[in-house]
Protein backbone atom coordinates (compact mmCIF):
# COMPACT_ATOMS: atom_id res chain seq x y z
CA UNK A 1 0.00 0.00 0.00
CA UNK A 2 1.19 3.56 -1.06
CA UNK A 3 1.78 5.92 2.11
CA UNK A 4 3.21 3.08 4.98
CA UNK A 5 6.02 3.66 6.68
CA UNK A 6 9.65 2.43 5.54
CA UNK A 7 10.45 -1.55 5.55
CA UNK A 8 12.90 -0.96 8.24
CA UNK A 9 14.43 -4.17 9.45
CA UNK A 10 14.93 -4.70 13.03
CA UNK A 11 18.40 -6.49 12.99
CA UNK A 12 20.89 -7.22 16.13
CA UNK A 13 23.44 -4.85 13.93
CA UNK A 14 21.17 -1.99 14.16
CA UNK A 15 21.36 -2.11 18.43
CA UNK A 16 25.81 -2.23 18.06
CA UNK A 17 25.45 0.35 15.57
CA UNK A 18 23.31 2.74 17.78
CA UNK A 19 25.65 1.83 20.76
CA UNK A 20 28.45 3.16 19.13
CA UNK A 21 27.18 5.94 17.62
CA UNK A 22 25.48 7.33 20.52
CA UNK A 23 27.64 5.96 23.91
CA UNK A 24 31.18 5.06 22.36
CA UNK A 25 32.82 5.93 25.72
CA UNK A 26 30.98 3.65 27.48
CA UNK A 27 32.25 0.89 29.12
CA UNK A 28 32.55 -2.61 28.67
CA UNK A 29 33.81 -4.62 32.04
CA UNK A 30 35.01 -8.34 32.52
CA UNK A 31 36.39 -9.82 35.96
CA UNK A 32 39.20 -12.22 34.04
CA UNK A 33 39.98 -15.65 34.88
CA UNK A 34 42.67 -14.17 37.21
CA UNK A 35 40.74 -11.70 38.61
CA UNK A 36 41.75 -8.89 37.06
CA UNK A 37 39.42 -6.69 35.32
CA UNK A 38 39.43 -6.39 31.31
CA UNK A 39 37.67 -2.98 30.41
CA UNK A 40 37.30 -1.24 26.90
CA UNK A 41 35.00 0.94 25.50
CA UNK A 42 31.73 0.41 23.58
CA UNK A 43 33.63 1.97 20.50
CA UNK A 44 36.53 -0.73 21.11
CA UNK A 45 33.99 -3.18 20.83
CA UNK A 46 32.13 -2.43 17.74
CA UNK A 47 35.60 -2.43 16.06
CA UNK A 48 36.34 -5.88 17.45
CA UNK A 49 32.48 -7.26 16.52
CA UNK A 50 33.46 -6.07 12.83
CA UNK A 51 36.85 -8.02 13.25
CA UNK A 52 35.13 -11.02 14.02
CA UNK A 53 32.49 -10.57 11.82
CA UNK A 54 35.46 -10.95 9.13
CA UNK A 55 37.00 -13.70 11.46
CA UNK A 56 33.88 -15.52 10.46
CA UNK A 57 33.95 -15.23 7.08
CA UNK A 58 37.61 -16.60 7.49
CA UNK A 59 36.33 -19.44 8.88
CA UNK A 60 33.51 -20.16 6.09
CA UNK A 61 30.70 -19.30 8.28
CA UNK A 62 27.76 -18.89 5.92
CA UNK A 63 24.79 -16.94 6.31
CA UNK A 64 22.25 -19.32 8.25
CA UNK A 65 24.85 -21.44 10.09
CA UNK A 66 24.70 -22.48 13.34
CA UNK A 67 27.83 -21.02 15.19
CA UNK A 68 27.96 -22.74 18.80
CA UNK A 69 29.43 -20.59 21.67
CA UNK A 70 30.91 -23.09 24.78
CA UNK A 71 31.40 -19.85 27.56
CA UNK A 72 31.47 -17.88 30.53
CA UNK A 73 30.26 -14.30 30.62
CA UNK A 74 33.00 -12.11 29.17
CA UNK A 75 33.59 -9.82 26.50
CA UNK A 76 34.71 -11.88 24.22
CA UNK A 77 31.39 -13.66 23.93
CA UNK A 78 29.21 -10.87 24.06
CA UNK A 79 31.40 -9.51 21.00
CA UNK A 80 30.18 -13.72 19.40
CA UNK A 81 26.61 -12.33 20.45
CA UNK A 82 26.90 -9.58 18.23
CA UNK A 83 28.95 -10.80 15.26
CA UNK A 84 27.51 -13.92 14.45
CA UNK A 85 24.06 -12.65 14.22
CA UNK A 86 25.40 -9.46 11.81
CA UNK A 87 26.87 -12.04 9.85
CA UNK A 88 23.37 -13.29 9.04
CA UNK A 89 24.21 -16.55 11.29
CA UNK A 90 22.93 -18.27 13.78
CA UNK A 91 24.51 -17.96 17.67
CA UNK A 92 23.85 -21.60 19.35
CA UNK A 93 24.76 -20.93 22.89
CA UNK A 94 25.89 -23.93 24.84
CA UNK A 95 24.81 -24.86 28.32
CA UNK A 96 27.86 -25.54 30.17
CA UNK A 97 26.10 -27.51 33.00
CA UNK A 98 24.93 -29.89 30.54
CA UNK A 99 26.40 -33.46 31.03
CA UNK A 100 28.38 -34.82 27.91
CA UNK A 101 25.93 -36.89 26.09
CA UNK A 102 23.16 -33.64 26.26
CA UNK A 103 25.86 -31.47 25.22
CA UNK A 104 26.91 -33.76 22.04
CA UNK A 105 23.21 -34.36 21.43
CA UNK A 106 22.78 -30.38 21.01
CA UNK A 107 25.75 -29.81 19.22
CA UNK A 108 24.78 -32.32 16.39
CA UNK A 109 21.05 -31.37 16.62
CA UNK A 110 22.00 -27.46 15.99
CA UNK A 111 24.12 -28.57 13.32
CA UNK A 112 27.09 -26.48 14.70
CA UNK A 113 29.77 -25.58 12.10
CA UNK A 114 32.42 -23.50 14.09
CA UNK A 115 32.23 -23.75 18.38
CA UNK A 116 33.73 -21.37 20.20
CA UNK A 117 35.38 -23.18 23.55
CA UNK A 118 36.40 -20.80 26.21
CA UNK A 119 39.96 -21.98 27.39
CA UNK A 120 39.02 -22.62 30.98
CA UNK A 121 36.42 -24.97 30.29
CA UNK A 122 38.20 -27.28 27.63
CA UNK A 123 37.90 -30.26 30.08
CA UNK A 124 34.29 -30.09 30.06
CA UNK A 125 33.45 -29.66 25.98
CA UNK A 126 36.27 -32.54 25.63
CA UNK A 127 34.44 -34.94 27.26
CA UNK A 128 31.91 -34.80 24.97
CA UNK A 129 33.84 -33.84 21.78
CA UNK A 130 33.84 -37.27 20.63
CA UNK A 131 30.51 -38.06 20.18
CA UNK A 132 29.95 -34.54 17.98
CA UNK A 133 29.87 -35.14 14.38
CA UNK A 134 28.93 -31.49 12.89
CA UNK A 135 31.86 -29.30 13.90
CA UNK A 136 34.23 -28.41 11.35
CA UNK A 137 36.68 -25.82 13.17
CA UNK A 138 36.86 -24.52 16.79
CA UNK A 139 38.35 -21.42 18.14
CA UNK A 140 39.54 -21.45 21.50
CA UNK A 141 39.19 -18.04 23.60
CA UNK A 142 39.47 -16.85 26.70
CA UNK A 143 42.79 -19.03 26.73
CA UNK A 144 46.88 -17.92 25.83
CA UNK A 145 47.24 -18.84 22.22
CA UNK A 146 48.29 -22.69 22.06
CA UNK A 147 46.80 -24.01 25.36
CA UNK A 148 46.89 -27.36 24.69
CA UNK A 149 43.33 -29.38 24.06
CA UNK A 150 42.18 -32.43 22.54
CA UNK A 151 40.31 -31.13 20.19
CA UNK A 152 40.77 -31.15 16.24
CA UNK A 153 41.07 -28.30 13.82
CA UNK A 154 41.83 -25.41 16.36
CA UNK A 155 42.75 -21.62 15.78
CA UNK A 156 42.91 -19.33 18.96
CA UNK A 157 40.53 -16.17 19.11
CA UNK A 158 43.09 -13.40 19.55
CA UNK A 159 45.42 -14.56 16.83
CA UNK A 160 42.06 -14.76 14.67
CA UNK A 161 41.05 -11.45 15.93
CA UNK A 162 44.56 -9.94 15.24
CA UNK A 163 45.11 -10.94 11.96
CA UNK A 164 41.53 -9.68 10.66
CA UNK A 165 41.04 -6.30 9.60
CA UNK A 166 37.37 -4.02 11.00
CA UNK A 167 36.64 -3.32 7.90
CA UNK A 168 33.41 -4.56 7.40
CA UNK A 169 30.11 -4.75 6.30
CA UNK A 170 27.39 -6.90 7.73
CA UNK A 171 25.99 -9.48 6.51
CA UNK A 172 22.29 -9.40 7.91
CA UNK A 173 19.55 -8.35 5.73
CA UNK A 174 16.32 -9.29 7.04
CA UNK A 175 15.07 -9.25 10.04
CA UNK A 176 12.79 -12.69 9.90
CA UNK A 177 16.57 -14.33 10.07
CA UNK A 178 17.30 -16.66 12.51
CA UNK A 179 19.99 -15.03 14.71
CA UNK A 180 19.77 -16.88 18.02
CA UNK A 181 19.40 -20.83 19.24
CA UNK A 182 19.33 -21.89 22.75
CA UNK A 183 18.67 -25.09 24.05
CA UNK A 184 15.77 -26.08 26.95
CA UNK A 185 15.06 -29.46 28.98
CA UNK A 186 12.67 -31.78 27.96
CA UNK A 187 10.64 -33.48 30.34
CA UNK A 188 10.95 -36.97 28.45
CA UNK A 189 13.97 -37.58 25.58
CA UNK A 190 16.18 -34.74 24.33
CA UNK A 191 16.45 -31.02 25.02
CA UNK A 192 14.22 -28.97 22.65
CA UNK A 193 16.09 -25.94 20.19
CA UNK A 194 14.41 -22.40 20.63
CA UNK A 195 15.24 -20.42 17.79
CA UNK A 196 15.16 -16.62 17.88
CA UNK A 197 14.94 -14.11 14.93
CA UNK A 198 16.43 -10.75 14.67
CA UNK A 199 13.05 -9.53 14.71
CA UNK A 200 11.59 -11.31 17.78
CA UNK A 201 14.97 -10.21 19.63
CA UNK A 202 15.22 -6.81 18.40
CA UNK A 203 11.30 -6.33 20.11
CA UNK A 204 12.34 -8.11 23.21
CA UNK A 205 15.23 -6.01 23.89
CA UNK A 206 12.63 -2.85 23.58
CA UNK A 207 10.03 -4.49 25.58
CA UNK A 208 12.76 -5.37 28.16
CA UNK A 209 14.24 -1.36 27.81
CA UNK A 210 10.16 0.37 28.75
CA UNK A 211 9.73 1.67 32.29
CA UNK A 212 7.27 -0.26 33.26
CA UNK A 213 9.63 -2.81 32.46
CA UNK A 214 13.31 -3.29 33.31
CA UNK A 215 14.11 0.00 32.29
CA UNK A 216 17.67 0.22 32.02
CA UNK A 217 19.20 3.63 31.10
CA UNK A 218 22.66 5.29 29.87
CA UNK A 219 22.80 5.60 33.93
CA UNK A 220 22.94 2.00 35.04
CA UNK A 221 25.41 -0.35 35.05
CA UNK A 222 24.39 -4.02 34.67
CA UNK A 223 25.77 -6.73 36.29
CA UNK A 224 24.68 -9.96 34.45
CA UNK A 225 25.38 -13.33 36.38
CA UNK A 226 22.46 -14.61 34.86
CA UNK A 227 24.83 -16.53 32.36
CA UNK A 228 25.02 -15.87 28.52
CA UNK A 229 24.46 -19.86 27.59
CA UNK A 230 20.90 -19.21 29.26
CA UNK A 231 18.05 -18.04 27.67
CA UNK A 232 20.64 -15.47 26.04
CA UNK A 233 21.40 -14.33 29.53
CA UNK A 234 17.86 -12.72 29.75
CA UNK A 235 18.52 -10.06 26.80
CA UNK A 236 20.80 -8.47 28.63
CA UNK A 237 23.85 -8.26 26.48
CA UNK A 238 20.88 -6.17 24.12
CA UNK A 239 19.21 -4.17 26.24
CA UNK A 240 22.00 -2.80 27.91
CA UNK A 241 24.14 -1.54 24.92
CA UNK A 242 20.55 -0.32 22.75
CA UNK A 243 20.60 1.68 26.33
CA UNK A 244 23.74 2.83 26.87
CA UNK A 245 23.70 1.31 29.90
CA UNK A 246 27.12 -0.52 30.84
CA UNK A 247 27.45 -3.84 31.33
CA UNK A 248 29.99 -5.84 33.60
CA UNK A 249 30.49 -9.48 33.34
CA UNK A 250 32.03 -11.38 35.83
CA UNK A 251 33.76 -14.06 33.92
CA UNK A 252 33.55 -17.13 36.24
CA UNK A 253 33.64 -15.64 39.13
CA UNK A 254 30.04 -16.67 41.17
CA UNK A 255 31.08 -17.23 44.50
CA UNK A 256 28.70 -15.12 46.88
CA UNK A 257 31.55 -12.82 48.33
CA UNK A 258 33.17 -12.02 44.85
CA UNK A 259 29.40 -10.71 43.41
CA UNK A 260 29.03 -8.96 46.21
CA UNK A 261 32.46 -7.20 46.39
CA UNK A 262 31.86 -6.47 42.75
CA UNK A 263 28.86 -5.09 42.77
CA UNK A 264 30.12 -2.29 45.59
CA UNK A 265 33.57 -1.97 43.90
CA UNK A 266 32.02 -1.65 40.49
CA UNK A 267 28.28 0.45 41.64
CA UNK A 268 26.26 -1.56 39.76
CA UNK A 269 22.42 -0.05 39.80
CA UNK A 270 21.22 -3.33 38.03
CA UNK A 271 22.20 -7.00 38.68
CA UNK A 272 20.33 -10.07 37.11
CA UNK A 273 20.30 -13.90 38.71
CA UNK A 274 18.90 -16.44 39.80
CA UNK A 275 17.25 -16.83 43.39
CA UNK A 276 20.06 -19.40 44.60
CA UNK A 277 22.83 -16.35 43.44
CA UNK A 278 21.18 -13.76 45.87
CA UNK A 279 20.61 -16.03 48.49
CA UNK A 280 24.02 -16.90 48.58
CA UNK A 281 24.70 -13.41 48.48
CA UNK A 282 22.46 -12.48 51.07
CA UNK A 283 24.01 -14.99 53.75
CA UNK A 284 27.61 -13.59 52.55
CA UNK A 285 26.31 -9.93 53.01
CA UNK A 286 25.37 -10.76 56.42
CA UNK A 287 28.71 -12.17 57.46
CA UNK A 288 30.74 -9.61 55.68
CA UNK A 289 28.46 -6.49 55.52
CA UNK A 290 28.93 -3.90 51.85
CA UNK A 291 27.42 -1.55 50.77
CA UNK A 292 24.82 -3.13 47.93
CA UNK A 293 22.59 -0.08 47.74
CA UNK A 294 23.33 0.91 44.59
CA UNK A 295 21.01 -1.61 43.19
CA UNK A 296 18.42 -0.44 42.14
CA UNK A 297 16.72 -3.62 40.87
CA UNK A 298 17.98 -6.54 41.91
CA UNK A 299 16.37 -8.90 39.21
CA UNK A 300 15.66 -12.11 39.90
CA UNK A 301 13.76 -14.98 37.70
CA UNK A 302 14.44 -18.95 36.41
CA UNK A 303 12.72 -20.02 39.82
CA UNK A 304 10.68 -18.22 42.34
CA UNK A 305 11.70 -15.90 44.34
CA UNK A 306 10.94 -16.70 48.55
CA UNK A 307 9.47 -13.59 50.04
CA UNK A 308 11.61 -13.89 52.71
CA UNK A 309 14.10 -12.78 50.58
CA UNK A 310 12.60 -10.31 48.84
CA UNK A 311 11.57 -8.45 52.53
CA UNK A 312 15.11 -9.51 53.73
CA UNK A 313 17.01 -7.54 50.85
CA UNK A 314 14.71 -4.74 51.27
CA UNK A 315 14.31 -4.23 54.80
CA UNK A 316 17.89 -5.12 56.33
CA UNK A 317 20.10 -3.98 52.99
CA UNK A 318 18.20 -1.22 51.12
CA UNK A 319 17.73 -3.44 47.83
CA UNK A 320 14.95 -3.41 45.80
CA UNK A 321 13.72 -6.56 43.70
CA UNK A 322 12.46 -6.92 40.56
CA UNK A 323 11.15 -10.42 40.67
CA UNK A 324 10.69 -11.55 36.90
CA UNK A 325 8.92 -14.73 35.21
CA UNK A 326 10.18 -16.44 32.10
CA UNK A 327 11.02 -19.00 29.83
CA UNK A 328 13.98 -19.77 27.13
CA UNK A 329 10.65 -20.39 24.49
CA UNK A 330 9.92 -16.41 25.67
CA UNK A 331 13.03 -14.94 24.65
CA UNK A 332 12.60 -14.84 27.82
CA UNK A 333 10.62 -12.23 29.05
CA UNK A 334 7.21 -12.37 30.23
CA UNK A 335 6.41 -10.79 33.67
CA UNK A 336 7.69 -8.95 36.03
CA UNK A 337 6.87 -7.51 39.24
CA UNK A 338 7.43 -3.57 39.64
CA UNK A 339 4.63 -1.88 42.44
CA UNK A 340 2.41 0.04 40.69
CA UNK A 341 0.71 3.57 41.73
CA UNK A 342 -2.50 1.81 43.40
CA UNK A 343 0.13 -0.16 45.53
CA UNK A 344 1.52 3.50 46.88
CA UNK A 345 -0.03 3.03 50.58
CA UNK A 346 -0.06 -0.30 51.11
CA UNK A 347 2.04 -1.63 54.27
CA UNK A 348 5.67 -3.20 53.66
CA UNK A 349 4.54 -6.45 54.07
CA UNK A 350 1.57 -6.17 51.60
CA UNK A 351 4.27 -4.57 49.19
CA UNK A 352 6.36 -7.66 49.27
CA UNK A 353 3.26 -9.54 48.88
CA UNK A 354 3.00 -8.52 45.82
CA UNK A 355 6.18 -8.66 44.87
CA UNK A 356 6.68 -12.38 45.57
CA UNK A 357 4.11 -12.83 43.25
CA UNK A 358 5.84 -12.91 38.86
CA UNK A 359 4.34 -9.61 38.42
CA UNK A 360 2.57 -8.37 35.30
CA UNK A 361 3.08 -9.12 31.58
CA UNK A 362 5.33 -7.39 29.41
CA UNK A 363 3.25 -4.73 26.78
CA UNK A 364 3.67 -7.02 23.76
CA UNK A 365 3.28 -10.33 25.57
CA UNK A 366 -0.44 -11.67 25.81
CA UNK A 367 -1.08 -14.16 28.96
CA UNK A 368 -4.10 -15.75 29.56
CA UNK A 369 -4.78 -19.20 32.55
CA UNK A 370 -6.65 -22.11 30.89
CA UNK A 371 -8.26 -24.91 32.81
CA UNK A 372 -7.76 -28.97 31.94
CA UNK A 373 -11.01 -28.31 29.95
CA UNK A 374 -9.68 -25.68 27.54
CA UNK A 375 -11.69 -22.81 29.03
CA UNK A 376 -10.14 -19.68 29.50
CA UNK A 377 -10.13 -18.49 33.36
CA UNK A 378 -10.56 -15.71 34.95
CA UNK A 379 -8.49 -13.38 36.56
CA UNK A 380 -9.90 -13.19 40.01
CA UNK A 381 -6.71 -14.47 41.43
CA UNK A 382 -8.14 -17.63 42.96
CA UNK A 383 -9.03 -19.88 39.62
CA UNK A 384 -5.78 -21.95 38.89
CA UNK A 385 -4.99 -23.01 35.02
CA UNK A 386 -1.63 -23.33 33.08
CA UNK A 387 -0.29 -20.00 31.81
CA UNK A 388 -0.34 -19.71 27.73
CA UNK A 389 1.04 -16.77 26.41
CA UNK A 390 1.27 -15.11 22.67
CA UNK A 391 3.74 -12.35 21.55
CA UNK A 392 6.58 -11.48 18.75
CA UNK A 393 9.04 -12.82 21.33
CA UNK A 394 7.25 -16.47 21.72
CA UNK A 395 8.42 -19.07 19.80
CA UNK A 396 5.63 -20.85 17.76
CA UNK A 397 7.33 -24.34 17.49
CA UNK A 398 10.87 -26.10 18.28
CA UNK A 399 13.64 -26.12 16.29
CA UNK A 400 13.60 -28.67 14.12
CA UNK A 401 10.61 -30.19 15.32
CA UNK A 402 6.85 -30.13 14.45
CA UNK A 403 4.55 -28.17 16.74
CA UNK A 404 2.23 -30.62 18.97
CA UNK A 405 -0.80 -29.57 20.98
CA UNK A 406 1.37 -30.99 23.98
CA UNK A 407 2.84 -27.53 23.91
CA UNK A 408 1.30 -25.18 20.78
CA UNK A 409 -2.48 -24.89 20.83
CA UNK A 410 -4.85 -24.66 17.96
CA UNK A 411 -5.77 -21.15 18.35
CA UNK A 412 -2.02 -20.03 17.99
CA UNK A 413 -0.84 -19.60 22.27
CA UNK A 414 2.43 -21.35 23.66
CA UNK A 415 1.50 -23.62 26.84
CA UNK A 416 4.18 -23.00 29.39
CA UNK A 417 3.20 -25.67 31.78
CA UNK A 418 3.34 -23.46 34.39
CA UNK A 419 0.18 -23.61 36.94
CA UNK A 420 -0.84 -19.82 37.97
CA UNK A 421 -3.53 -17.62 39.26
CA UNK A 422 -3.96 -13.56 37.63
CA UNK A 423 -4.97 -11.28 40.14
CA UNK A 424 -7.66 -8.74 39.16
CA UNK A 425 -4.58 -6.02 38.82
CA UNK A 426 -2.87 -8.41 36.54
CA UNK A 427 -0.16 -10.08 38.16
CA UNK A 428 0.92 -13.59 37.78
CA UNK A 429 0.79 -16.05 40.89
CA UNK A 430 2.66 -19.46 39.48
CA UNK A 431 1.67 -21.90 42.10
CA UNK A 432 2.50 -25.04 40.19
CA UNK A 433 3.95 -27.27 36.87
CA UNK A 434 2.95 -29.30 34.67
CA UNK A 435 6.37 -30.06 33.09
CA UNK A 436 7.98 -33.07 34.85
CA UNK A 437 11.22 -31.40 36.17
CA UNK A 438 13.26 -29.99 38.75
CA UNK A 439 15.02 -26.74 39.06
CA UNK A 440 18.05 -26.49 40.91
CA UNK A 441 20.09 -23.44 41.03
CA UNK A 442 18.67 -22.08 38.07
CA UNK A 443 19.10 -25.13 35.44
CA UNK A 444 16.90 -28.26 35.01
CA UNK A 445 16.82 -32.25 35.85
CA UNK A 446 14.48 -34.36 34.12
CA UNK A 447 12.78 -36.24 36.71
CA UNK A 448 12.00 -38.79 34.13
CA UNK A 449 15.22 -39.58 33.10
CA UNK A 450 16.31 -40.23 36.76
CA UNK A 451 13.25 -42.14 37.15
CA UNK A 452 13.97 -44.34 34.47
CA UNK A 453 17.87 -45.05 35.53
CA UNK A 454 16.56 -46.13 39.17
CA UNK A 455 14.16 -48.26 38.11
CA UNK A 456 16.96 -49.82 35.59
CA UNK A 457 18.46 -50.94 39.00
CA UNK A 458 17.19 -54.53 39.36
CA UNK A 459 16.65 -54.52 43.49
CA UNK A 460 13.72 -51.42 42.29
CA UNK A 461 10.49 -51.92 41.44
CA UNK A 462 8.99 -47.96 41.40
CA UNK A 463 10.82 -44.72 41.56
CA UNK A 464 9.28 -41.57 41.45
CA UNK A 465 11.63 -38.30 41.36
CA UNK A 466 9.80 -35.05 42.60
CA UNK A 467 10.82 -31.18 43.32
CA UNK A 468 10.90 -30.42 47.00
CA UNK A 469 11.53 -26.99 48.26
CA UNK A 470 15.37 -25.75 49.28
CA UNK A 471 16.67 -22.91 50.77
CA UNK A 472 20.01 -22.66 48.30
CA UNK A 473 19.05 -24.17 45.31
CA UNK A 474 15.29 -23.58 44.95
CA UNK A 475 14.19 -27.31 44.75
CA UNK A 476 16.03 -30.51 44.92
CA UNK A 477 15.13 -34.13 43.40
CA UNK A 478 14.20 -36.38 45.96
CA UNK A 479 13.90 -40.18 44.92
CA UNK A 480 10.78 -41.89 46.07
CA UNK A 481 11.15 -45.63 45.79
CA UNK A 482 9.48 -49.04 45.82
CA UNK A 483 11.56 -52.36 46.77
CA UNK A 484 11.22 -54.93 44.12
CA UNK A 485 9.74 -58.02 46.61
CA UNK A 486 12.91 -59.76 48.04
CA UNK A 487 15.23 -56.72 47.45
CA UNK A 488 16.89 -57.16 50.82
CA UNK A 489 18.65 -54.30 52.12
CA UNK A 490 18.94 -51.64 50.04
CA UNK A 491 20.60 -48.27 50.76
CA UNK A 492 19.60 -44.88 49.24
CA UNK A 493 23.69 -44.58 48.72
CA UNK A 494 23.57 -47.13 46.80
CA UNK A 495 21.03 -46.52 44.22
CA UNK A 496 23.00 -43.00 43.52
CA UNK A 497 26.21 -44.53 43.54
CA UNK A 498 24.17 -47.14 40.33
CA UNK A 499 22.79 -44.10 38.29
CA UNK A 500 25.73 -41.93 39.22
CA UNK A 501 27.87 -42.31 35.76
CA UNK A 502 24.64 -41.19 33.77
CA UNK A 503 24.40 -37.69 35.16
CA UNK A 504 26.04 -34.51 36.14
CA UNK A 505 26.94 -34.49 39.73
CA UNK A 506 24.07 -31.78 40.35
CA UNK A 507 21.16 -33.90 39.07
CA UNK A 508 22.12 -36.67 41.37
CA UNK A 509 18.47 -37.04 44.31
CA UNK A 510 19.94 -35.53 47.74
CA UNK A 511 17.91 -38.43 49.31
CA UNK A 512 16.01 -40.92 48.91
CA UNK A 513 12.85 -42.43 50.61
CA UNK A 514 11.45 -45.86 50.50
CA UNK A 515 8.09 -46.33 50.53
CA UNK A 516 5.46 -49.11 50.31
CA UNK A 517 3.31 -47.61 47.79
CA UNK A 518 3.58 -44.59 44.98
CA UNK A 519 0.23 -43.89 44.83
CA UNK A 520 -1.20 -43.18 41.22
CA UNK A 521 -3.83 -41.03 39.47
CA UNK A 522 -6.36 -42.49 37.64
CA UNK A 523 -5.27 -43.46 34.80
CA UNK A 524 -2.11 -45.67 36.85
CA UNK A 525 0.63 -42.18 36.67
CA UNK A 526 2.62 -41.70 39.70
CA UNK A 527 0.91 -38.79 41.38
CA UNK A 528 3.55 -36.43 42.01
CA UNK A 529 0.87 -33.54 43.34
CA UNK A 530 0.27 -36.43 46.37
CA UNK A 531 3.60 -37.04 46.58
CA UNK A 532 4.53 -33.44 47.34
CA UNK A 533 1.88 -33.17 49.63
CA UNK A 534 2.74 -35.91 51.53
CA UNK A 535 6.73 -35.05 51.53
CA UNK A 536 5.54 -31.52 52.62
CA UNK A 537 3.89 -32.92 55.47
CA UNK A 538 6.58 -35.17 56.90
CA UNK A 539 4.53 -38.02 55.81
CA UNK A 540 7.28 -39.77 53.36
CA UNK A 541 9.32 -40.83 55.93
P1 LIG B 1 14.08 -21.57 31.46
O1 LIG B 1 13.57 -21.75 30.10
O2 LIG B 1 15.19 -22.48 31.80
O3 LIG B 1 14.40 -20.13 31.75
O4 LIG B 1 12.92 -21.97 32.47
C1 LIG B 1 11.66 -21.37 32.44
C2 LIG B 1 10.82 -21.91 33.56
O5 LIG B 1 11.44 -21.58 34.82
C3 LIG B 1 9.43 -21.36 33.65
O6 LIG B 1 8.54 -22.01 32.79
C4 LIG B 1 9.11 -21.62 35.12
O7 LIG B 1 8.73 -22.96 35.35
C5 LIG B 1 10.44 -21.37 35.80
N1 LIG B 1 10.52 -19.98 36.24
C6 LIG B 1 11.15 -18.95 35.64
N2 LIG B 1 11.02 -17.82 36.36
C7 LIG B 1 10.28 -18.13 37.44
C8 LIG B 1 9.77 -17.38 38.54
N3 LIG B 1 10.03 -16.10 38.72
N4 LIG B 1 9.01 -18.05 39.45
C9 LIG B 1 8.75 -19.35 39.31
N5 LIG B 1 9.19 -20.10 38.29
C10 LIG B 1 9.95 -19.50 37.36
Amino acid sequence: MHGLMMDYQLTIDRIVEHANRMHPHKQISTKLPDGSMHRYSYADFYRRVKRLGNVLETLGVQPGDRVGTFGWNNYQHLEMYYAIPSAAAVIHTLNIRLSPEQLAYVVNHGGDKVVFVDGTLLPLYERAAGQITCVERYVIFNAPSGTSTSLPNVSYYEDLMAAASDDYTWKVTDERQAMGLCYTSGTTGNPKGVLYSHRSMFLHTLGENLATSLGATERDRLLAVVPMFHAMAWGTPYATLLAGAEIVLPGPHLQPPKLAELIAEERITIAAGVPTIWMGMYQDLKANPRDVSCIRALVVGGSAMPRALIEAYEKELGVNVVHAWGMTEMSPLGTLSKLQSHHDNLPDHERWDVKARQGYVVPGVEMRIVNDAGRVLDWDGSSVGEVQVRGPWIAKAYYRLEPTEEHFTADGWFRTGDVASITPDGYLQITDRTKDLVKSGGEWISSVELENALMAHPKVAEAAVIAVPDERWSERPCAVVVLAPNAGEVTGAELIEFIAPKFAKFWLPDTVIFVDEIPKTSVGKFDKKVLRVRHAEGALG
